[in-house]
């Protein structure tokens, strides 16, 4: 009952679920009427509202007071607060184990068997995604709660963690160890207080989030799961600042320039991919983005050539673009196109003797990720909003590239949070992550999680 407080006032009969209506049932009337004529009733006060306004498939999110005061969602949390320490000494484990672009398994298979400690029914997916499932009293809906594995450091990069005081330092520390480290956590706090959700929560460590993996984890986790995700909660990095519900979309693409290639003074005259590449540059550069909806490009690397006495046979650059609207980053892709073709144009023009092989080029799509947005109504913003309320916490609203980028463009609820504590170096190697303000972190993933989920009330368990 406590859950559905809030609106039982406004609508008495339009948040109850068929699940719940037993409990409710006995515990309203059988005191009153014998327990046939109670049943009755309840059919009957449950069917009325259904003609005149159509049952919505889930209640709204519970308010965080009020989970607060069931007593296993109070054991939860106190579990959270007084293992602090030991979850400090799991997120340098978890942290400690390398998990490079497209290599995450030695990390996934820690995550499987911390997973599993914390007692739910853990498999992986053909993706390499881990999934531990908690059954709610409803299989039918499903939340799932997420942290990517992955970094983007390469192979052979130390991702060892030195400690200074409550400091810990290490590459990928705070993105994604934090998020690891409280996804374990908050599984860990449900199973020590025997806490049951409504919907089945998954406990999702998945794969490729960073640069060319591209999302492919939560991509292969919303097409398994499809219509029957309600909500997706993703931890990110550290912090209890912001929430990211719009998608920030962009797009990842290789350009190659390829041509004869020759000599740095006999075939004098040839054009040059480099050449036709930097002409390309120049002019796509010059490219006028509006700062509202807020667009922006970059080039991130350049290669090409074997020598200086030669002229390359190919180029390669790798180039970023992102913005607010997908509009706009159709148009930039279009004038990226545009100034490639013009780059090879000016090269020909420049090259006018040369009769052989012409230049040529293509361009190769690393990544594409879709935008959109979290709705005004949606139920897990809400639930954040509410947890923030009953934790002191204030946060804002952030646009960003992350993995609620995939629900989000196929209009389910997601959200992306810090875990919590400070963080900062993200991506470099001097990345640090201080456990101060955990605690709130954990508490706030928790509160919005079983404002999605709902709780199994104690008494029907
Ligand atoms: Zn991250």
């Amino acid at each position: 009952m406590l859950f559905f407080r809030r609106n039982l006032t406004m609508h008495p009969l339009r948040n109850f679920s068929p699940s719940f209506l037993p409990a409710f049932c006995a515990s309203a009337f059988n005191s009153f009427f014998p327990p046939t004529h109670g049943a009755l009733l309840c059919a009957i006060l449950f069917l009325m509202p259904a003609r005149s306004a159509p049952l919505p498939r889930t209640p709204a999110p519970a308010p965080a007071a009020a989970l607060a005061k069931i007593p296993a969602v109070q054991s939860a949390l106190r579990w959270l607060s007084e293992n602090l320490s030991a979850i400090n000494d799991e997120h340098v484990h978890l942290s400690a184990i390398p998990a490079p672009p497209f290599q995450e398994s030695q990390r996934a298979d820690a995550l499987k068997s911390a997973l599993s400690a914390a007692g739910l029914l853990v498999h992986m997916d053909a993706a390499g995604n881990v999934i531990g499932e908690l059954p709610g009293s409803d299989q039918n809906e499903l939340v799932v709660l997420s942290a990517h594995l992955d970094t983007v450091f390469p192979p052979g990069t130390s991702v060892s963690v030195r400690r200074e005081g409550q400091r810990m330092f290490g590459p990928g520390i705070s993105d994604n160890g934090a998020g690891l480290a409280a996804l374990v956590a908050i599984a860990r706090s449900f199973h020590a207080a025997g806490l049951r959700p409504r919907a089945t929560i998954l406990f999702v460590a998945n794969v490729g989030e960073e640069g060319e993996g591209n999302l492919r984890g939560m991509r292969a986790l919303v097409d398994t799961y499809g219509e029957k995700l309600k909500a997706v909660l993703v931890l990110d990095g550290a912090g209890t600042e912001h929430v990211t519900s719009q998608a920030l979309a962009s797009r990842r693409n290789e350009i190659i320039v390829t041509g004869p290639g020759g000599h740095s003074w006999s075939d004098f005259g040839m054009p040059n991919p480099i050449n036709a590449l930097v002409r390309a540059s120049v002019r796509f550069i010059s490219t006028r983005v509006p700062s509202s909806p807020r667009t922006t490009f970059n080039i991130g690397e350049i290669h090409g050539g074997t020598s200086v006495n030669s002229i390359p046979h190919e180029a390669r650059m790798k180039v970023d673009l992102r913005s607010e609207s997908e509009d706009e980053l159709i148009r930039l892709e279009i004038a990226l196109r545009e100034c490639l073709a013009a780059g090879l144009r000016d090269e020909s023009l420049a090259t006018p003797r040369y009769s052989g092989p012409k230049l040529e080029w293509r361009m190769v799509s690393l990544g594409s990720r879709p935008g959109g947005e979290a709705r005004p109504d949606s139920p897990l913003l809400a639930a954040l909003r509410s947890a923030d309320e009953f934790l002191g916490n204030t946060s804002r609203i952030e646009r960003s590239s992350t993995d609620a980028n995939i629900p989000l463009s196929k209009g389910i609820d997601a959200i992306s949070i810090g875990a919590g504590g400070a963080g900062g170096g993200a991506h470099s190697l001097g990345e640090w992550y201080d456990p101060q303000g955990r605690e709130t972190g954990l508490k706030r993933t928790l509160l919005t999680l079983l404002g999605v989920s709902g709780v199994v009330p104690e008494k029907i368990k």
